[in-house]
């Protein structure tokens, strides 16, 4: 941690303040801390073995008390207690979702050790079928949280601002204009530092809502998912609205793309830092404090980019990313389709070890499905052009409905000429470089995904 910014951890110890004596959750984010600020140095291969030694763990334990994986071992021919190399992981099935929805109770362990805690929920919000019940444990709560202080440290973020976030919440809860307030930020961060205060609004906020709330709090940091900064920034820029005080924005659940990037330096004159995590898996990766690209977060999770026939990518490559997450004793995960595609990348120029990838793409039904047979992840181009065209459109979203048909669909201020709608079919055309028939509908309302999730794109062509 020696080269990041860091406040002095909070003491728990009357009389002691310097150094902190901090308390158990402290303690023990603190240590694993500790050896985080050193195995971000090792190669690969070091962190691998690293890995494997866990595996073998978690191995051992699944097959010994998770019926489910009792079987699964035992059919691809791998004993569970050897050594764990890049070839047993290859001998053993990727796991779907569906396989999980099918095994029901089977996939949780008969026998946690009590050293990993009390289980909890995990609820994961599917887009697709019912959701996924699985369970977290101490261990993969306090590696989630040392992550999250992980990534504020990278980004050299003063834990003492104030924070911002433009989030997914229940409805009816942290609305406009006051939102929520609270004076940490977080069970993560405010367990160990005494950090500044922080507040909440809901995602589904209108733009202008968003836009006065922000200036009202002057946070020093914002966090809110890339569609919905897109949107915003486009919004401030066209409103000249600054905040003075942002030093840094931080987007996380879904994808984000340099149009983003490029809009909220536009817009406020900060970087966007973004981090790639999952309910099943928790952290997956963060953005390099130094450039635009992600590391996988090998401390809390063995990470795969695989192709169609199951094959590891190499840098260049997309891929589908497979999961085992290393910790996780209660519902083991193993070798699990997250349902994402991203890029491999090359080592980073950083020297941190952790491996790269370089963009996160999104899933299945994100990728757009060309006559042809191919499959691409679209770009729909900048926000801005669109709204350079008609200054009345506020939030997109593209739905492909055919193999041929896109649909936009979109909330505006005010209705759109025809003549506008012909040079916006123009653009979405150059934009993707095929005669699609593209069509316009105009919402008073983005109706938001699960958990305020915005897909720009989405298929509705099987394949
Ligand atoms: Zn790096």
């Amino acid at each position: 941690m020696a080269q990041e910014r860091v406040g002095v951890p909070r003491s728990s110890t009357p009389g002691i303040v310097s150094p902190a004596i901090p308390g158990r959750m402290a303690s023990l984010l603190l240590s694993v801390l500790y050896q985080f600020d050193q195995t971000q140095w090792l190669t690969a291969e070091e962190l691998f073995a690293h890995q494997a030694r866990q595996l073998r763990l978690l191995f051992s334990h699944a097959a010994r008390t998770v019926p489910f994986y009792g079987r699964r071992f035992a059919e691809a021919g791998v004993d569970p207690e050897a050594e764990v190399t890049r070839s047993t992981l290859e001998r053993l099935p990727i796991l779907r979702r569906a396989d999980l929805q099918a095994a029901g109770e089977a996939i949780t362990t008969t026998t946690l050790p009590r050293s990993h805690g009390k289980m909890h929920q995990i609820e994961t919000a599917g887009s697709t079928g019912p959701a996924l019940r699985l369970s977290g444990t101490e261990v993969t709560k306090v590696l989630w949280r040392a992550c999250v202080i992980r990534e504020h440290l990278w980004h050299g973020r003063d834990l003492g601002g104030r924070l911002a976030a433009i989030r997914w919440t229940r409805q009816g809860v942290a609305m406009p204009p006051e939102g929520a307030h609270g004076d940490s930020w977080g069970p993560a961060s405010g367990a160990v530092y005494p950090t500044g205060p922080a507040a909440l609004l809901n995602v589904i906020s209108e733009l202008p809502d968003q836009a006065a709330w922000l200036t009202k709090e002057a946070p020093d940091y914002l966090i809110s998912l890339p569609s919905n900064l897109m949107a915003l920034a486009g919004h401030c820029i066209a409103r000249g609205i600054r905040l003075p005080q942002l030093k840094q924005v931080m987007s996380v659940g879904e994808p984000v793309n340099d149009q983003t990037r490029r809009l909220v330096r536009e817009a406020w004159g900060v970087p966007l830092k973004d981090s790639y995590n999952s309910e099943e898996a928790g952290y997956l990766a963060i953005q390099c404090p130094l450039h635009d690209v992600h590391h996988i977060q090998c401390e809390n999770v063995f990470v795969e980019v695989v192709d169609e026939e199951g094959r590891a990518c190499g840098p260049g490559e997309v891929g589908r990313v497979v999961v085992t997450p290393l910790h996780n004793f209660a519902t083991p995960l193993v070798r699990y389709d997250l349902g994402d595609y991203a890029e491999v990348g090359a080592p980073c120029a950083c020297g941190r070890g952790l491996p790269v990838l370089t963009r996160i793409l999104g899933r299945r039904r994100n990728r757009l499905r060309l006559p042809g047979g191919a499959a691409v992840f679209p770009d729909f181009g900048d926000h801005r052009a669109y709204q350079a065209i008609a200054n009345a459109v506020q939030r997109l979203r593209f739905v492909q409905r055919s193999i041929d048909e896109i649909e936009c669909l979109m909330t505006v201020s005010a209705p759109l000429v025809p003549e506008q709608e012909e040079q916006l079919r123009a653009l979405v055309l150059r934009n993707l470089g095929h005669p699609f028939r593209v069509t316009f509908t105009s919402l008073d309302e983005m109706p938001p995904g699960p958990r305020g999730k915005s897909e720009v794109f989405m298929s509705e062509v099987a394949g």
